[in-house]
């Protein structure tokens, strides 16, 4: 029997933490919920891209948890989790205050590791929240304000130089918006855009490897040189330093230097130290998990999203999965507290989808239809859109999505301006983004009108397999 006196205690707001949290809160769930997240925002990390470049605003994908939890009946904790003690089932927060709990949901996410790189820590910028995209935003607008002033020409290569360490999914879908960004902001204040570079620089000879994307490599590469700026490699070196002005790397056992002004990380992450410590099994840095999700020898705690991982239906650490995790772990939670055993989760994958440039991307659909450039870049944001957590929050986002798609209302740039979709197909591609938008807008709107007016038609099955349903 359960004492009601103790809360339930959900660790991280990332994907796993916050749908939990969501879900928990609009079942018939009677035990107190709190979130306990050291970030007052939470990071929508698929759409950070958009974030960096203002396709999408700060309040659409880095809203502050106050106003996701408003209207729910869940406590928000500001602070970082300090100590988690499985037994005695208490965790310490801040400067020492203890929460106690009858259940626990470990969400913790992954950390960025800079792979023992000196100087990686001091002058690479990582990309995984909200604060880190913008932080990247202004010190790009601040090299080109630079570079503009300057009139030595090596300075000026140096500063407009973008090296991007890593070639996995976050450091491609980085290169290429930055190839097609950096020439529209550097064209505004009067630069000539073939100076800028911007350079992938990855241990291996092949991009994506051992990714879930792996299969979209030749669509990336592709893509990769077909940027406004053609993306550079630098590829199967090490790279042994990080300077305030360059990247230094080995190849073909020589030592070399990249001069470059910007410097991004996405090579590496590693698990969260604080669950390295728990008297729990480990594989590769995630906790193991039984199928419903539990630690085995503590059925009160849960685990999911990156820092979790059932050996025997392995997934790999993405939004989609944490997502749909957070969703099932509400479901057991309500389970237990019925005194029932909880189920089995089971995760849909339902393709993949790289950003790969403005208004350009693949949606891999069940890994079977490849749709591509901007048609796959409205697939790609709409899913997103619908994703976002919280029905009002949702649909707002998705009107003004649909809005500035269709009236260009303030876009920082517009198809024109990449010179690259005359007018009659942008209205083509922007028509058949409306059509394929307006179901998803229709149904996070009024889900029960929308399958009463459409089930015959079967888009709504046909949507509830390509998207999740909303709730
Ligand atoms: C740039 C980028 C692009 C991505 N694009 C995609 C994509 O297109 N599709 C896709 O499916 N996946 C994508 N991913 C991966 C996806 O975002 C992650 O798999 C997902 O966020 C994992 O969710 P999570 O809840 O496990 O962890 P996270 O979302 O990382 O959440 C963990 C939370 O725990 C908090 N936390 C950590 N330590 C503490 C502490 N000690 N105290 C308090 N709080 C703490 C963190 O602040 C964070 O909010 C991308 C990731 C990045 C970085």
């Amino acid at each position: 029997m359960q004492q009601a006196s103790h809360p339930t205690l959900i660790l991280g707001g990332g994907f796993a933490g916050l749908f939990t949290a969501l879900h928990l809160s609009q079942q018939n769930y009677s035990h107190p919920i709190i979130l306990i997240e050291q970030r007052d925002r939470f990071s929508f990390k698929p759409l950070l891209y958009e974030l960096l470049s203002g396709e999408l605003h700060s309040e659409q994908v880095y809203p502050r948890y106050k106003e996701l939890l408003a209207g729910s009946n869940v406590t928000f904790v500001q602070d970082t989790v300090q100590s988690i003690d499985l037994h005695q089932r208490q965790v310490g927060v801040g400067v020492g205050n203890l929460f106690n709990y009858n259940n626990l949901v470990l969400a913790l996410g992954s950390k960025t590791t800079y792979l023992n790189t000196p100087g990686a820590a001091e002058y690479a910028m990582a990309f995984t929240s909200g604060e880190q995209a913008i932080a990247l935003r202004k010190h790009l607008r601040h090299r080109l304000h630079q570079a503009i002033q300057t009139q030595d020409s090596a300075r000026r290569r140096l500063l407009l130089t973008v090296a991007i360490i890593g070639a996995g999914p976050a450091g491609i879908e980085l290169a290429c918006t930055l190839a097609d960004l950096l020439p529209i902001w550097y064209d505004e204040l009067g630069g000539d855009a073939n100076e800028i570079r911007v350079m992938l620089v990855n241990r291996s000879k092949e991009i994506l490897k051992g990714d879930v994307n792996s299969h979209l490599r030749c669509t990336a590469q592709r893509a990769l040189k077909g940027r406004v700026i053609p993306v550079d490699f630098l590829f199967d070196v090490t790279v042994t330093q990080i300077q305030a002005n360059g990247v230094e790397y080995r190849q073909h056992d020589q030592t070399q230097f990249l001069p470059a002004g910007t410097i991004a990380w996405t090579a590496g992450t590693a698990a969260n130290p604080l669950l390295m410590e728990l008297p729990v099994p480990n594989h590769q840095g995630r906790l193991l998990v039984t199928p419903t999700l539990q630690l085995p020898n503590f059925p009160e705690v849960f685990a999911a999203g990156d820092c979790a991982t059932d050996s025997d239906n392995p997934q790999p650490p993405t939004a989609q999965v944490a997502y749909q995790q957070g969703i099932a772990i509400a479901q057991n939670l309500q389970r237990l507290q019925e005194s029932k055993p909880g189920i089995p989760v089971q995760v849909q994958m339902r393709g993949t989808l790289m950003k790969l440039g403005l208004n350009e991307s693949v949606a891999n659909l069940f890994n079977k239809v490849q749709i591509k450039g901007q048609p796959g870049h409205y697939i790609r944001e709409a899913t997103y859109l619908q994703l976002l957590p919280n029905a009002a929050h949702n649909r707002k986002v998705t009107t003004e999505w649909l809005t500035d798609e269709i009236f260009q209302r303030d876009r920082p740039f517009t198809h024109m301006q990449l010179g690259q979709t005359p007018w009659l197909s942008g209205i083509a591609t922007v028509a058949a983004g409306f059509i394929l938008a307006t179901p998803l807008a229709w149904r996070a709107a009024q889900p029960t009108q929308f399958q009463q007016n459409l089930s015959w038609t079967g888009i709504p099955t046909l949507l509830n397999h390509l998207t999740p349903p909303t709730r």
